[in-house]
């Protein structure tokens, strides 16, 4: 088996028509083998391209930019009215309810972090061991509860029914779960996850970083307590993150960072101390100033999906899910990784391994040889893919990675990822 005979499904990819209108679709890159080819971008789990529209917008704003909550003047006045503008554009994306709270943060990782430090005192977190370290490792601090990792979508219910019946039922509980997994594409039934976490007086917060950018995400129709994603797998540029949710926990907890924009009123005590008076808005969590740019590329890339319509981008998906799938299906080396079975509903990302290859090499060469772009190895979910890769804990598998000895399993995979905009 070569890497061509894989490789031959960047075909599937040539065709653009319909697709959302990123940046880069003509971006040639060489090849080792001489010559040039149009690069193939198959990791939007990693960060998807930003959309054109949202370019356009930042770059429409750019000459208007000024301090946000901190200048009396009109170009100040208009970047506060941008960046609270784009506040109530996620609130309407995410389906918010009323009085919930939208954070404006840097990533998924930090809003789940954010909302760790929020936590009430004693309280019990409860997570799969499944999760990417972002939804996984936050949580450390408190009681947490890792679960195994089911193998269908009900025993994940019934995992957490059980696990949730044996708590200490008087104290606060949350519950944290990813939408839509990294590594397998797979969805999480987090409406079903959800009813019984509230059925044990647990709350949820869903991980919806790699949901939200192919599937609208409605937090009352889900009924999640909270839900986190991040602009740059949105379609936006890096660097920004939304925690969206319920107020009161984050409205008792102490800021996420200590600084102005945070504090209502500082004054000095006759001790020589400092009292501070918080505000209890979302601006409490926002200390610093805020990243107005990032805000306002994720409120237009939220209006951009929802005006294409996730009917049509779901559609054109799905297509591409089942178009790659049939053609790793062809090659009797492949073997695609999946937790709850080939027939559970998925978003575009597919990770495999390819017998008798190191997946760092063969990632490496489809980069050099062919100009496509994967990622390889264990995907920032370590103990899901050791999982479902057979492997121990003490192999190693990331990037780079020796090569497996005949007979032994991968110690890492590779991982094709995609969506609308491919
Ligand atoms: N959650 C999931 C499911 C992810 O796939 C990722 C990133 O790959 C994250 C969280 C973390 O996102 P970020 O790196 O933007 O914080």
């Amino acid at each position: 088996m070569s890497v061509s005979t894989v490789a031959a499904d960047q075909t599937v990819c040539s065709d653009s028509s319909g697709a959302l209108p990123v940046l880069g679709r003509d971006v040639t890159v060489p090849l080792v083998t001489g010559g040039e080819v149009t690069y193939a971008a198959l990791d939007y789990a990693a960060s998807a391209p930003a959309l054109q529209r949202v370019w356009d917008d930042v770059a429409a704003y750019a000459p208007y930019y000024g301090s946000v909550h901190r200048g009396a003047g009109y170009l100040s006045q208009l970047s506060t009215d941008l960046f609270e503008n784009a506040r109530r554009t996620v609130e309407e994306f995410l389906d918010c309810r009323a009085g919930d709270q939208v954070v404006f943060t840097r990533s998924t990782t930090d809003s789940l972090n954010l909302l760790a430090a929020a936590l009430p005192a004693d309280c019990q977190v409860f997570v799969f061991e499944t999760e990417h370290h972002a939804s996984l490792l936050p949580w450390r601090d408190a009681r947490v509860t890792y679960l195994n990792a089911p193998r269908t979508p009900g025993e994940a219910v019934d995992t957490l029914e059980r696990a949730l019946a044996a708590r200490d039922p008087y104290g606060p509980a949350l519950v944290c779960v990813t939408g839509a997994s990294n590594v397998t594409g797979e969805l999480w039934p987090v409406r079903e996850l959800a009813t019984a976490a509230h059925a044990h007086g647990a709350r949820i917060v869903l991980d919806a970083a790699q949901l939200a950018p192919h599937h609208p995400v409605s937090v009352q129709d889900l009924d999640v307590d909270w839900v986190a994603f991040s602009g740059h797998k949105l379609y936006a540029p890096f660097g920004s993150g939304v925690l969206a949710g319920r107020s009161d926990w984050l409205r008792e907890a102490e800021p996420y960072l200590a600084g102005g924009g945070a504090s209502r009123r500082v004054t000095r005590r006759e001790d020589g101390g400092v009292d501070v008076e918080w505000h209890d808005s979302a601006a409490r969590h926002e200390a610093g100033s805020p990243n107005v740019i990032g805000a306002y590329a994720i409120a237009s890339a939220c209006k951009a999906l929802t005006e294409e319509g996730f009917d049509r981008l779901i559609a054109r998906e799905q297509h591409l899910i089942r178009t790659v799938r049939a053609g790793l299906a062809e090659v009797p080396e492949v073997r695609v990784l999946s937790l709850f079975g080939d027939d559970a509903p998925r978003v575009g990302v597919i990770s495999f391994v390819v017998e008798g290859w190191n997946s760092s090499h063969f990632a490496a060469a489809l980069s050099a040889e062919y100009g496509i772009g994967v990622r390889d190895g264990l995907f920032c979910a370590h103990p899901l893919v050791r999982t479902l890769l057979g492997s121990a804990p003490e192999a190693q598998g990331e990037c780079g990675a020796p090569e497996a000895a005949p007979g032994e399993k991968s110690l890492n995979a590779i991982r094709v990822s995609f969506g609308a905009g491919t």
